[in-house]
């Protein structure tokens, strides 16, 4: 029986296989993507870091500079190559985990090549593959898309664009149609920026210091296509629009809006399919943590996610340290 299984070959995946390593725990990482680089290999073409490669590192190696500012999503995915290749990471890809389920003192973990057992299993499988779109009465005639099938704005080249969302991804993809299309950018409250001076960096340190987190200081960090656009008064919002009708999407007060493309930058919810044999999910979809441990189960750690499994876990800065937590709790359990 292995100590750890590791659902998930993504950034928490990694920084978990680090302090697992260095406490000297048998265990695996199984990602059900072919290459390595999780979430990071499906951006946007322009997708940029919000913060300095400097302050975007996992646990006990920075990410290499990049030259030209924030780095790139490219630059991002040879950081986790390399990462693992440092570190010799015991990562079998492609293996997609089907289901985790108790058996006697350890955890089964059922795939799609075989069955691992395991004293104790950490999930990072992430929020990408769950996209989250709301539901909007009537029909819409045109092409509606979520973020994760954004690539630039030359597919929508001179079309009549609505982007929905008012966080980091629409605002972005709104700056990055501005010159291309015809756009609109809709937002279900005002939009809330992060003053100009916060990046990755100070997020993750006002995360990790203040009770509740960075919600009240706003949702856009002002990377610079935002803050240009924004300052050239280019970036302006309207309410959420309420129905369709064919072409058209139609605000409360009756005004309308031929479109041909509505891009929903709408978030994401929790990957949590395989472990519905530990009947743990609540009612929000998320499963109950102490910590990063889930509440009824001491053999089971989540990690990533969002802030609920730990301040700014789903950040490149901000996953060490709960995987580092996580891992000190599961040396003491199986040991
Ligand atoms: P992922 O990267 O999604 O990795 C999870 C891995 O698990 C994937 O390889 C997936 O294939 C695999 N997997 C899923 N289900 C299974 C299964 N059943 N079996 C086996 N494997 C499975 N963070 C920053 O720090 N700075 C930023 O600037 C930043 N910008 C962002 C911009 C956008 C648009 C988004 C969406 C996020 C951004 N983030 C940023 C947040 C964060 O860094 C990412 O969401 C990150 O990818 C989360 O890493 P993860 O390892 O938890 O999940």
């Amino acid at each position: 029986m292995t100590d750890v299984v590791v659902i998930g070959g993504g950034q928490s995946g990694l920084a978990a296989g680090f302090y697992l390593r260095r406490a000297g725990l048998s265990f695996v990482i199984l990602d059900s993507q072919p290459e390595p680089g999780g979430a990071w290999q499906h951006g946007w073409d322009s997708l940029r870091l919000f913060s300095i490669a400097r302050h975007s590192s996992l646990p006990g190696w920075p990410m290499p500079p990049f030259l030209d500012g924030y780095p790139t999503a490219e630059h991002v995915i040879d950081y986790l190559t390399a990462y693992e290749k440092r570190y010799a990471l015991p990562i079998h890809r492609p293996v997609d985990v089907q289901a985790v389920r108790r058996d006697g003192s350890g955890l089964v973990v059922e795939t799609d090549t075989g069955e691992w057992e395991a004293k104790a299993v950490i999930s990072a499988t992430g929020t990408w593959s769950r996209p989250f779109v709301p539901t909007v009465p009537g029909r819409f005639t045109g092409t509606q898309l979520h973020t994760t099938g954004y690539r630039n704005a030359a597919q929508f080249s001179g079309q009549r664009v609505v982007v929905v969302g008012g966080g980091n991804s629409g605002a972005q993809i709104a700056a990055d149609l501005i010159e291309h299309v015809e756009l609109t950018w809709v937002t279900l409250r005002p939009p809330r920026y992060l003053p100009d001076e916060i990046d990755g960096k100070a997020l993750f340190d006002i995360a990790s210091t203040q009770v509740g987190g960075i919600g009240n200081l706003g949702d856009i960090v002002a990377v610079p296509p935002v803050r240009e656009a924004r300052d050239a008064g280019r970036l302006v919002a309207r309410p959420m629009f309420d129905h369709f009708d064919g072409s058209e999407v139609v605000w409360p007060d009756g005004s309308r809006q031929e479109a041909d493309v509505v891009i929903w930058c709408t978030g994401f919810r929790p990957v949590l399919n395989h472990l519905a044999p530990l009947g743990l999910r609540t009612k929000d979809g998320r499963i109950e943590v102490i910590g990063t441990r889930a509440a009824d189960e001491p053999r089971l750690h989540l990690l990533g996610y969002g802030s609920w499994t730990g301040p700014a876990s789903a950040t490149l800065i901000g996953v060490g340290r709960t995987a580092r937590a996580a891992v000190s709790e599961i040396k003491s359990l199986v040991e």
